[in-house]
């Protein structure tokens, strides 16, 4: 069930249910009125006839149905006055009368009852006149208040009737009225393909709840068309980046298979198609290393790790492997207990991060040293890694995490520009941050900061 009928017919039951209570008690109210009303009247005309009767003297029985027959105030009024021995005294008509004896009863134990026979309201009380209990029978038909009333039943009925579809169409017009800016969004979102996700849905007023749902859905589709371009961009640079060392080495191999080659061109050869393959297989696992982290995290293993040990053997594991790195620790604020120097995290994903920004730091000027300087402050553990190499210009320095994207003033040092965009991977997987700071020609900061285990606990 769609929206729109729900609430129409929400709306539809909260006015039905409004108008019922209120057509019910309009003639539940006008019914017990015209009752009460109704005996108020055969009562009063009951007592004038047993004034008449019993008090004045001058009036006897036939007079007083002559005047009783004269000035019938009531339709079909009958009053019947019984005496203490049940006898019939006086009656308002000539019909035959029979005797209701359980009502004479009922009268005599309530003092007054008023109930009905059929159509007719019928009255019964007591009248005491010189020490004698007479019990009156009052009743007439209240044709005119019953018509009323049937009359006030049927307008009711019918405006009741006719406000149920008032109401129902009301309800369909104005869910349909609010709800349209909706099916306008559904449209617009329907034609949203892959091909043109830079499409944006009508924000409308900017101000109501549906406005609202479509601002966030174009703050969805920026960041999907932005992911989508990343990945893309990703896919295409990949390729080329790939490509290039294939085509060396096929047209090293399509050469040397033009003619016999001397021993030496082939050992040139094949140095040539290592250096080609050490390439292929660098960025393929920086590819992969990029892609096990971005897509499933969750295989890593958590371990505490001392991230002063940590560094320390990278440093070494790194000058050990290329001999024209060299890096210069200091250890420029220690904790006073040793426990604040364990990290959780991966121990092989940091070694990789850190390795990426000292290879960096060396690479870029010229393998000078590398300062690196670590505090630990509080619950942080901080590493900020100098050198004083080319810089990165400012127009780079917000792009540089991006999977493949290289400074301008770069053309000249190897790489894929890879490095960082891992980096920062594995730094946010630590719960980290890591920041850059640089200037053109005198050198680059690089700041990452981590939690220590104690701040998780
Ligand atoms: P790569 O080193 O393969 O180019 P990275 O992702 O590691 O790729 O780095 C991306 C870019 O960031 C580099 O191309 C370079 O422009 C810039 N960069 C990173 N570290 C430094 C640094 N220490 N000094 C100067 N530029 C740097």
């Amino acid at each position: 069930m769609n929206i729109r009928l729900k609430l129409s017919i929400q709306f539809s039951l909260i006015v039905i249910s409004i108008l019922l209570v209120f057509t019910t008690s309009i003639y539940y109210f006008s019914s017990s009125y015209r009752k009460n009303d109704y005996y108020n009247r055969i009562k009063d005309r009951a007592y004038t006839t047993a004034r008449l009767l019993l008090d004045v003297q001058e009036v006897d029985k036939s007079l007083l149905k002559i005047i009783d027959k004269n000035t019938q105030a009531l339709y079909q009024e009958k009053i019947l006055f019984y005496d203490q021995n049940n006898e019939l005294v006086y009656s308002t008509t000539d019909d035959s009368v029979k005797i209701n004896l359980p009502l004479i009863n009922e009268i005599r134990a309530a003092q007054t009852v008023e109930t009905n026979d059929s159509l007719r309201e019928v009255l019964g009380f007591l009248y005491k006149y010189n020490n004698q209990e007479y019990v009156v029978i009052a009743s007439a038909y209240d044709i005119y208040g019953l018509a009323k009333i049937k009359n006030l039943k049927f307008i009711l009925i019918v405006g009741f009737l006719i406000s149920i579809i008032i109401t129902i169409i009301a309800g369909l017009i104005f869910s349909g009225r609010a709800l349209k800016p909706m099916s306008k969004v559904i449209n617009q979102v329907k034609k949203i393909t892959i091909t043109n996700l830079n499409s944006r849905v009508d924000e409308g007023n900017c101000k109501d709840e549906i406005a609202q749902l479509a601002i966030t859905f174009n703050q969805m589709l920026q960041r999907l068309e932005e992911a989508f371009i990343l990945q893309r961009d990703f896919v295409s640079n990949a390729a080329h980046e790939l490509r290039t060392p294939f085509t060396v080495m096929l047209a090293e191999v399509e050469y040397n298979l033009l003619q016999e080659r001397t021993k030496a061109q082939y050992v040139n050869t094949l140095t040539n198609l290592a250096i080609e393959i050490r390439k292929i297989s660098k960025l393929s696992n920086g590819l992969l290393d990029l892609a096990r982290i971005s897509y499933d995290n969750s295989a890593f293993e958590i371990n505490t790790i001392r991230i002063d040990e940590l560094l320390l053997e990278i440093c070494n594991d790194i000058s050990d492997i290329k001999k024209e790195h060299h890096t210069n620790i200091t250890f420029k604020s220690l904790p006073e207990d040793d426990n604040d120097l364990n990290i959780l995290g991966n121990a092989q994903l940091l070694s990789i991060a850190f390795k990426n920004i000292i290879e960096n730091a060396s690479k870029f000027s010229n393998y000078n040293v590398v300062d690196i300087d670590f505090y630990s402050l509080g619950k942080n553990i901080l590493i900020q890694f100098k050198d004083k190499g080319i810089g990165i210009s400012p127009d780079d320095i917000h792009k540089i995490f991006q999977p493949f994207y290289r400074g301008k003033n770069t053309q000249f040092i190897a790489g894929y520009g890879l490095g960082l965009a891992l980096t920062l991977k594995i730094i946010q997987l630590h719960n980290g941050t890591i920041d850059i700071t640089s200037e053109l020609g005198v050198g680059t900061t690089v700041t990452v900061t981590l939690p220590n285990k104690a701040s998780f606990i």
